[in-house]
């Protein structure tokens, strides 16, 4: 049987035009659809805008520590629509750098929403109707509302890129990272940010000792953080909302922004009827090789919600053109992948938590929070942490938690380390680069727990 394409890709985001693109330089004839624009969630309505904003939201506080240092600072205002605006035009100039990737690959594309037919066929919402020897779903997915009362009212974080005025007073809800992230952001630009989160601590999942600084730390910026909230129902009112919680509150926010989780893009995809499994939240069932029940088509990236992260989707395009077009079938490694959260202070994080590890096996703890000197100087009381999870029996290091600032850098060189199977001896044995703060990671002689 002859096909019109060797793969169909659909969805251009992080996953998909990294699959697309080195099948095609492998010689695979590739198309790829895009329904909305190229980059997908990392690159127009994820990480890159957001981290611009990070930038954006830490200048009042380095302002306040230059003039510690020394410094005669004038801080003017914040212009929105003028950060706004340049933040579009690098986003314009990156959807144009992937779509030059794509097109300098010989990637054929198609601007539209793509579903699938059966096994070897994908209709196009042109019209036109492609047939592929393989299928690749890299469909990524969408921020989803909590289902009470007026919550059409609310924005959620694909909004917050193009709103046409930072708003005085905001509501996030959640507590994963991206509300803890946007409530930091927005409180560093100047909202006055209150965050309901319904569980106990902000960050689940992550190391306990990491997540209470973090919220400690957040609370004294100024984000008005309250646990075990939840949002009855929401009402406009005065040019915005009022919203009731559950500790019986009615409070007014000018805006109100969920973030309150993300669904896989599955619907109307018509994968069901080609015998695609799809898991409770409409995620794509796959087995280690990214291969769904249907034997021709793959899925990868956040529409199979495993670690939903970017280079994380990008590593599962690579095993797949590898698996399919290399003739060396490569299964997934997600054991260990390092992480950060761009909180203010941000968490940088590897392997498991204390509570985590000590469910597997006795652990000794290393840990050690302080004042750094930067900060110190300059008056600040912030603390940072470092902290290492060790087995008792290997003595490998299991977890690293680093919440500092620059912790996102730190923590990609220690996951090198524990990636190898480093123990805390081999730790121990590194010199430390001084003055640090990431010296302490080295230098941490006893344990301050052990279970
Ligand atoms: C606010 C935010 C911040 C984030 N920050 C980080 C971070 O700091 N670090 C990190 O590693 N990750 C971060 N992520 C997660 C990261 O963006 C995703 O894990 C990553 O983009 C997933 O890539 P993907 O290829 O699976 O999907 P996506 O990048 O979402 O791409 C999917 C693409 O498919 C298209 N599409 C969907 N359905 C169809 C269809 N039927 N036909 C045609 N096209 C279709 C969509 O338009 C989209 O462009 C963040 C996410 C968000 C929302």
């Amino acid at each position: 049987m002859t096909f019109d394409y060797d793969l169909f890709v659909i969805g251009g985001g992080s996953g998909g035009v990294r699959a697309a693109r080195v099948a095609a330089q492998g010689g695979a004839s590739v198309a790829l659809a895009e329904q909305s624009r190229y980059g997908g969630t990392c690159v127009i309505r994820g990480c890159v805008p957001k981290k611009l904003m990070v930038y954006a939201s830490e200048f009042p506080g380095a302002m306040q520590d230059a003039q510690s240092y020394g410094w005669t600072v004038h801080a003017g205002g914040f212009d929105w629509p003028k950060f706004r605006s340049t933040m579009a035009t690098e986003l314009d100039r990156l959807e144009g750098v992937y779509r030059n990737l794509l097109k300098n690959s010989n990637v054929s594309t198609y601007d539209a929403r793509a579903t699938v037919a059966d096994a070897h066929t994908v209709t196009l919402s042109t019209g036109e109707r492609f047939t592929a020897k393989h299928i690749l779903i890299a469909a990524g997915g969408t921020p989803v509302r909590p289902d009470l009362p007026g919550a059409e009212h609310g924005i959620v974080s694909d909004d917050i890129f193009d709103l046409e005025t930072l708003p005085r007073s905001i509501l996030v809800v959640g507590g994963g990272y991206i509300a803890c992230e946007f409530a930091c952001i927005l409180n560093g630009l100047g909202v006055d940010v209150t965050q309901y989160y319904r569980g106990e601590q902000i960050l689940r999942g992550f190391d306990g000792e990491a997540r209470g600084l973090v919220s400690e730390e957040m609370i004294d910026n100024g984000v008005d953080l309250h646990l075990g909230t939840n949002i009855l129902d929401i009402t406009p009112e005065r040019g915005g909302y009022v919203v009731k919680s559950t500790k019986g509150t009615e409070k007014w926010f000018e805006k109100v922004f969920f973030a309150t989780g993300r669904n896989p893009n599955t619907a109307g995809l018509g994968l069901e009827q080609t015998g695609v499994q799809l898991g409770r939240y409409g995620q794509v069932e796959v087995n280690e090789y990214s291969q769904t029940a249907v034997p021709s088509i793959y899925a990868i990236g956040d529409v199979t919600d495993r670690v939903n992260l970017t280079p994380v989707a990008i590593r599962e395009g690579m095993a797949f053109v590898e698996t399919v077009f290399g003739g060396n079938p490569t299964p997934v490694d997600h054991d260990l992948i390092p992480t950060a959260i761009f909180t203010q202070p941000e968490i940088g994080t590897v392997g498991l938590s204390e509570e985590d590890a000590r469910e597997i096996e006795p652990v000794e703890i290393y840990c050690t929070s302080f004042k750094p000197m930067k900060e110190a100087f300059a008056g600040r009381s912030n603390r940072v942490l470092m902290k290492l999870v060790v087995s008792q029996k290997t003595r490998r290091v299991m977890g690293c938690h680093i919440v500092a600032p620059g912790a996102g850098e730190m923590i990609q060189m220690v996951g090198i380390a524990v990636k190898m199977g480093a123990t805390k001896e081999d730790f121990d044995r590194v010199c430390a680069v001084h003055p640090t703060m990431a010296e302490e990671l080295v230098t941490m002689r006893a344990p301050v727990r052990t279970s």
